[in-house]
């Protein structure tokens, strides 16, 4: 497989920062629409209202979380050491890269991670 130019890693990574902008601000909506329900007498029970919040919230620390890694991997492509095993050092395989251009680790640390 070709390697793919920093350009295009950077570009595929705002794009990607881009979308989980949108989705975090549509997961913040229906958080706040939860809460505009419960002061309402709806069909949405309390309870019901308050898992739909939790699932919500749920998304948005997960849109958050990724949103910090793509972040993480442009900090690290400005610096200059993208593609670099933020634990051993070594490579990154240009094969994880393409699968996630988020990747901090190459696929040995990664899968001691999963272990651990
Ligand atoms: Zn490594």
């Amino acid at each position: 497989m070709a390697e793919q130019s920093p350009a295009s890693m950077e570009q595929r990574l705002r794009d990607e920062l881009q979308r989980i902008a949108e989705a975090i601000a549509d997961a913040g909506q229906s958080a706040a629409i939860v809460e505009l329900d419960q002061s309402s007498v709806g069909r949405v029970s309390r309870i019901d209202a308050l898992q739909q919040q939790a699932i919500a919230q749920a998304a948005g620390e997960r849109l958050k979380l990724r949103q910090r890694k793509l972040e993480a991997a442009l900090a690290r492509l400005q610096a200059g050491n993208y593609g670099i095993c933020c634990d051993c050092g070594g490579e990154v395989e240009a094969r994880r890269l393409n699968a996630d251009p988020a990747t901090p680790f190459c696929g040995e640390c990664a899968a001691e991670r999963e272990k651990s």
